[in-house]
């Protein structure tokens, strides 16, 4: 394909007095009808082109399937010389470079895929100026050959397709990117234009940094998918997630006898699991698809499924680049992801036909666990980034997935460690790795922040569309949100509501104290303030205390001077739990309606709470005898002489009950180590239930989306451990604390040493290829316990603290062939 402009372009464009090239209306139109048959621009597009026609820098971000390409594609035309686009995606090239190709665009690729000789004649056309656009894998630039070929190529524009890729606060950060932002100020374009589907405004600030180009225009469009529909639905265990599963398959089947939809899982064994329970519970053909597959099955399942010829996709994130089917019905995460740009970008691969799909997530507690794990995984150690460095600094570099290997760690951490490592010139001293670990610990706590945003996502009562395009930062969205006939679950509920034949008027003492509450926050919230919870009782009390002296001229302060102030908190409770009101902010915390407290207020309707001194007949007014504390102190001293809680309950013929609320009063007091009664592991997953349903106050909300394996009694103790730590300011991360050491191994000390550590490699190797952390599996803790137990058969491990059905059906037969083995 020769080097000439093709020939409607030299008839439009001509050049001001400056040397400018100027493009009009018709220029445009009519080039995008004759390359591209198409008779009109996408929204986001025209814009985009002619700002970059105008020769200035440009941030795009438009999500995947928007026509990202075809801004690069027609300016590349439309300007002299070559464009040089970066891409990760090495997979796709060919099949890009084809489609312009066949649309008359002089294009070609360079990568790996080819032959040397290949290469070379590609590159040499390139410095001749045969293409319009050359696509080029961002490693060609570790070739000092291939940067002093690209500084005589004639380029029009340098573009960065995947510019997240540039941001290590993006999901998918690659250090080869970073060469091409050093190489920029070399090559010099006229105009840089950087493109992703995935970037927030914090990501996007970064890559317009790391190009140097702080002043790109950014273009944000494209962010509101009318015929997607949100939904959020949770589930307890992981059983309840496969019910879910086929419920909604059943449901999408009976809808649309040609369902095609992808599920996508947080690891690779449950990619395998869930295609596996699709196949048979459901009817239905499912594969899995995930980064441990070669690519040669991998492919295979990919063809299949954009072919039309299997319905179901069961994959992890590394299913998506390059998906082009566009009647996926439906993308049902059976896990909710880590940040809301990678769930968007995930759930938009339904619906790119444009007719209605669906986006659900199936969220639990043991999601946020997960994510956690993640993040603490991902980051390197100082150990690990001195490692690293030494093997940087040989004549052959490893690459990250020989560095992964070699280290034992993950690729994503290596390359996040050679990202960091990439700044270190020479010796890595230790002032230079304070300064890596301060950003690895920055880098972090970003993806907390990120996996907090989800999680709000998971628990808005609002109109989940709308927190998308806010979050995204696209306005135009933003404002005839929500833009879509069928929008979410939020706003279902919301219309719902608004259907007076669903209310009732507010009729008892106790019905029409909640609408007090409600009444009251409203009319704080309209004198711009706030209250938390604590104030809020001390106003309904009437108190005489200083702080809530500025609102005794509110209309309900002292309504509820009769009341117990714990009833009066008791029922604020029962409004945030029941999902009425809401908690804003992170360190004091204020009370606000949901929408869904707005409407019942506006309708004086009814909402169901319970008031116990208006529902039971009268409070006890003679109060108990004091024997608790004696009795607590009686468990307190066993406890202490090593006495298990159950041989307690034996011993003094009590119910468990009893004893586990003597322990829950011992933790609160801090008398007790909550180690002693609920294992690491365990703890793990109640935090991480309790920082959902951001409350203690009522256990049941909490109970409701653990698995069932997690009893009342563990929950109350995690749930005083908890109400203490915050009292006294000593909240722990929701991550694990270190193993307990309380059980001693008993029996012959050789024989249960062996065991155990039997027992501790069993763990390991099944937490790598569950891609879970050990302790997940089962706590040293309850190695040791089992190791004490001697099972003989598999329902044995039953009656082993730290084992419930689920781990006993999971991992029981492994366990016990694991202590055979010994
Ligand atoms: P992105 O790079 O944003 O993921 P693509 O550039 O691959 O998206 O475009 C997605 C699809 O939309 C492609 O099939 C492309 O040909 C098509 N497309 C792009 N622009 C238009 C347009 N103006 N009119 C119709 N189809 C378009």
């Amino acid at each position: 394909m020769g080097g000439e402009g093709p020939h409607i372009l030299e008839k439009t464009r001509s050049r001001t007095a400056f040397g400018m090239i100027i493009y009009d209306f018709m220029d445009l139109h009519a080039a995008l009808e004759q390359y591209f048959h198409y008779p009109q621009f996408r929204p986001g597009q025209e814009v985009a082109l002619r700002h970059v026609l105008q020769q200035r820098d440009a941030l795009v971000v438009m999500p995947t399937g928007a026509g990202k390409s075809l801004i690069y594609q027609l300016s590349a035309l439309m300007l002299d010389g070559t464009a040089i686009v970066f891409s990760p995606l090495i997979a796709l090239m060919k099949d890009q470079v084809d489609g312009m190709n066949k649309r008359g665009i002089p294009a070609t690729f360079i990568n790996s895929s080819l032959s040397n000789d290949e290469q070379n004649l590609r590159q040499r056309g390139m410095v001749q100026g045969k293409y319009k656009l050359v696509l080029i894998a961002p490693e060609r630039l570790r070739s000092p050959n291939f940067k002093a070929a690209l500084a005589s190529v004639p380029i029009s524009m340098l573009v960065l397709d995947e510019a997240h890729c540039l941001s290590q606060w993006g999901h998918d950060f690659r250090p080869d990117y970073m060469n091409i932002a050093a190489l920029r100020p070399q090559l010099q374009p006229k105009i840089t234009l950087a493109l992703t589907a995935t970037a927030t405004p914090r990501t996007q600030i970064s890559i317009v940094e790391q190009l140097g180009m702080p002043e790109a225009q950014r273009f944000i469009n494209g962010f509101n998918r009318s015929n997607l529909y949100f939904e959020v639905l949770r589930a307890s265990s992981n059983s309840e997630k496969l019910s879910a599963i086929r419920d909604y398959l059943k449901e999408r089947a009976s809808e649309n006898e040609k369902v095609g939809g992808i599920i996508y899982t947080g690891t690779r064994a449950n990619a395998e699991e869930v295609a596996a329970y699709v196949r048979d519970n459901c009817g239905l053909n499912a594969q899995h698809y995930h980064g441990a597959m070669d690519a040669q099955a991998r492919a295979r399942v990919q063809d299949l499924f954009i072919a039309g010829d299997l319905p179901i996709v069961v994959a992890t994130n590394a299913f998506g680049m390059g998906i082009d089917r566009p009647d996926v019905r439906f993308v049902l995460h059976h896990t909710m992801p880590g940040s809301l740009e990678a769930y968007y970008q995930e759930a938009g691969r339904a619906g790119r036909d444009g007719l209605p799909a669906r986006a659900t997530m199936l969220q639990s507690a043991q999601d946020i666990v997960l994510h956690e794990h993640f993040i603490k995984n991902d980051a390197p150690t100082g150990d690990e980034l001195r490692r690293i460095h030494s093997l940087l600094q040989t004549d052959m570099p490893p690459t990250d997935s020989e560095i992964g290997q070699r280290l034992k760690i993950s690729e994503t951490k290596s390359r996040v460690a050679i990202g960091l490592l990439s700044t270190v010139n020479g010796k890595l001293d230790d002032g230079a790795l304070a300064q890596i670990i301060n950003q690895v610990e920055q880098r972090r706590e970003h993806k907390r922040s990120l996996l907090r945003t989800m999680i709000q996502y998971t628990q808005t009562d609002e109109c989940r569309r709308a927190k998308i395009l806010e979050y995204f930062g696209d306005s135009d969205g933003a404002t005839d949100t929500p833009n879509a006939p069928q929008c979410c679950d939020n706003c279902d509920e919301i219309a719902s509501l608004k259907q007076p034949a669903e209310m009732r008027p507010a009729e008892t003492r106790t019905e029409r104290a909640a609408l007090i509450v409600m009444d009251t926050i409203a009319l704080i919230a309209q004198r711009n303030s706030g209250v938390g919870k604590g104030k809020l009782a001390l106003i309904l009390k009437g108190s005489q205390s200083e702080d809530v002296k500025h609102f005794t001229q509110n209309r309900n302060f002292g309504k509820f001077q009769e009341l117990p102030t714990k009833e009066v908190e008791s029922l604020i409770s029962q409004l945030l739990n029941a999902g009425y009101l809401k908690q804003v902010g992170d360190e004091r915390p204020v009370l606000q309606l949901t929408q869904r407290g707005e409407i019942m207020l506006k309708a004086r309707a009814a909402v169901n709470v319970k008031l116990r001194s208006a529902d039971a007949k009268a409070p006890t007014s003679t109060p108990r005898p004091r024997t608790e504390g004696n009795t607590i102190e009686v468990t307190r001293k066993m406890l202490d002489a090593g006495k298990t809680p159950e041989a307690i309950a034996a011993e003094r013929q009590l119910a468990m009950s009893t004893i586990y609320s003597h322990c829950a009063s011992l933790i609160g007091e801090g008398q007790l180590d909550l180690e002693r009664v609920v294992d690491s592991a365990r703890q793990m997953v109640i935090r991480a239930a309790i920082k959902t349903v951001g409350s203690v106050d009522a256990l049941s909300p909490i109970k409701a989306i653990l698995p069932e394996y997690v009893a009342y009694h563990e929950i109350r103790c995690v749930a005083e451990a908890w109400r203490r730590e915050q009292r006294d300011g000593t909240a722990p991360p929701v991550a694990p604390r270190a193993p307990a050491t309380h059980t001693e191994l008993d029996g012959d000390p050789l024989e249960s040493a062996t065991q155990f550590e039997n027992l501790r490699k069993w763990r390991l190797e099944r937490a790598r290829a569950d891609v879970v952390a050990p302790f997940i599996i089962f706590s040293d803790e309850a190695l040791r316990c089992i190791v004490n137990a001697k099972p003989r058969m598999v329902e044995d491990l039953l009656s082993v603290r730290g084992v419930g059905q689920i781990k006993m059906e999971r991992y029981g037969a492994e366990v016990l062939q694991a202590l055979k083995s010994s």
